[in-house]
C-alpha cells in the first residue's frame, strides 16, 4: 500500500471501507472485522485514486463530456480540477457524478478573474454565453474599481472551490483579489504570468499555486504586455539557472506557493525551434523547484484523448515527472494524489489512503514505486468505496 503522503510502501495491509470512506487500515488480518464484501488484492498494489489538477471539460455536447469523464475514471483518474470553464456545465457534471447518473471523476472547478483586455478571447465568450463578457459570476472582468468582497462572494456562489487569476491583471489587482479570496476561505490559482503582473507579483500576493512552468520565464523578461505571447518567452535570455528564476523559486518555497508544471501540453503545439529550448527549460526549472521542496501538483491541461493514449494523459505526465522533472516515483504519486487534493481544496477529506478519507483508490498489478509506468497497470478503480465497472 502506497498511501500518497510520500511515506514508503507498506506490505500486507488490509483496508476496510464503510460508507464510502476508509474506516480502518492495518496489517493483514489485524482489523478483525468481517466486511460484507471482499476484494482479494493479494499481490496487488494500492495507491490513492489519481487527480488531474489541471483540466478543462469544455462545452462539447453532454454525451461527449460524459464519455470523456467515463474514460478518465476507468483509467484511474478519480478527481479532476477544471481550471475555468462554464460553471453551469461544470456544476452539472459534478452533480451527475455525485448522484451516480454518470461515472466520472469528482469534479472541482474554479471561477476565473481576468482584466478587461482578456474578455474578447473567444474561449471566454463560449464559457459565459448569455452574459455580457466579463459579467458572469464564474468569469469576471476585474480591475481597479472592483469590489472584491462581492466578486469573490459571487464566485463562491457558483460552487467554485477557488478563483483562477488568468490574464491582463496588474500586481495591485492580483494582491487585492488574493487577499479577499483567502479571507473568504477559498484557494487562488494563477497562470504563472498574468501580464502585466509578473510571476513574482503573484507569489508576493500569496496565491496558492502557479500553473505552467514555462511562464515562470516572464520573471526575467521585460516583455510582459501581451498575454497572447505568453508561451513564447525568452528561454535563452533567461536560463533555468538564472538569478531571476532562482530567486523566484526561493520566494515560492518561502511563501509555500505550489507549482503545477503541466508538461504534456508544453511538449507539443509549437514549432521545433521553440520546443527545443522551452522543453528542457521547463524540465530544469521543475527539477530545481522539486529540489527546493516546492509542492509539485500534477496536471495535464488535457485530460483524456483516446486517439493518442488509451489511458488518461496524467499517466504520461507522471512518467515525465520522473524521467525529466526530478521526482521519485513516490513523489510523483503524491503530486497526483495528496497534492492534487490540496489544490482542489479537498485534502482534508480526499487524496491519501488515511482513515476517514474518501475511499478513492487504484489496485495495480505492478509496483508503481519501482517504475512509475506501472500506474497504467490498473486492475480495479474504486471511487467512494464503489468498484467502477
Ligand atoms: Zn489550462
Amino acid at each position: 500500500m502506497i498511501d500518497g503522503t510520500g511515506a514508503p510502501a507498506r506490505p500486507h495491509q488490509d483496508l476496510l471501507i464503510r460508507g464510502g470512506k476508509i474506516a480502518a487500515l492495518g496489517p493483514t488480518g489485524a482489523l478483525g472485522q468481517a466486511p460484507d464484501s471482499v476484494i482479494d488484492a493479494a499481490g496487488l498494489f494500492a495507491i490513492p485514486g489519481l487527480i488531474d489538477a489541471h483540466t478543462h471539460l469544455g462545452n462539447a455536447p453532454w454525451e461527449q463530456r460524459a464519455a470523456t469523464l467515463k474514460g478518465a475514471i476507468m483509467g484511474g483518474v478519480t478527481s479532476v480540477l477544471t481550471l475555468a470553464d462554464d460553471a453551469r456545465s461544470n456544476g452539472d457534471l459534478q452533480r451527475a457524478v455525485v448522484a451516480g447518473q454518470i461515472q466520472g471523476p469528482r469534479v472541482y472547478y474554479v471561477a476565473l478573474f481576468g482584466g478587461p483586455a482578456f474578455f474578447s478571447d473567444p474561449r471566454v465568450l463560449d464559457a459565459s454565453r448569455g452574459y455580457a463578457p466579463g459579467t458572469a459570476p464564474w468569469m469576471q472582468s476585474v480591475g481597479e474599481g472592483t469590489n472584491f468582497a462581492e466578486a469573490v462572494t459571487l464566485a463562491r456562489g457558483t460552487g467554485a472551490m477557488g478563483v483562477k487569476l488568468y490574464a491582463a491583471l496588474d500586481s495591485v489587482t492580483v494582491a487585492r483579489a488574493t487577499a479577499e479570496a483567502h479571507r473568504q476561505g477559498i484557494k487562488v490559482i494563477a497562470h504563472s504570468a498574468v501580464f502585466p503582473g509578473k510571476p513574482g507579483d503573484l507569489v508576493a500576493a500569496g496565491v496558492d499555486m502557479l500553473a505552467h512552468t514555462p511562464y515562470l520565464v516572464w520573471q526575467g523578461s521585460s516583455r510582459s504586455d501581451n498575454f497572447l505571447v505568453r508561451a513564447n518567452g525568452d528561454f535563452l535570455g533567461v536560463p533555468a539557472n538564472s538569478p531571476a528564476i532562482e530567486n523566484l523559486l526561493a520566494m515560492m518555497k518561502q511563501r509555500g506557493t505550489a507549482l503545477n508544471p503541466t508538461f504534456w501540453v508544453f511538449e507539443r503545439g509549437a514549432p521545433d525551434s521553440l520546443l527545443n529550448v522551452r522543453t528542457p527549460w521547463m524540465y530544469a526549472v521543475t527539477r530545481r523547484a522539486n529540489e527546493l521542496g516546492i509542492r509539485i501538483v500534477a496536471g495535464t491541461d488535457g485530460l483524456y484523448n483516446p486517439r493518442t493514449d488509451s489511458l488518461p494523459t496524467l499517466h504520461h505526465e507522471l512518467e515525465v515527472m520522473v524521467e525529466h522533472g526530478g521526482l521519485t516515483p513516490l513523489q510523483a504519486i503524491t503530486s497526483a494524489t495528496l497534492n492534487g487534493a490540496w489544490a482542489c481544496g479537498a485534502d482534508a477529506t480526499s487524496g491519501s489512503l488515511v482513515v476517514g478519507k474518501d475511499a478513492d483508490l487504484l489496485l495495480l498489478t505492478a509496483d508503481p514505486s519501482a517504475d512509475i509506468r506501472n500506474t497504467r497497470a490498473i486492475r480495479h478503480v474504486v471511487q467512494g468505496g464503489r468498484v467502477i465497472r
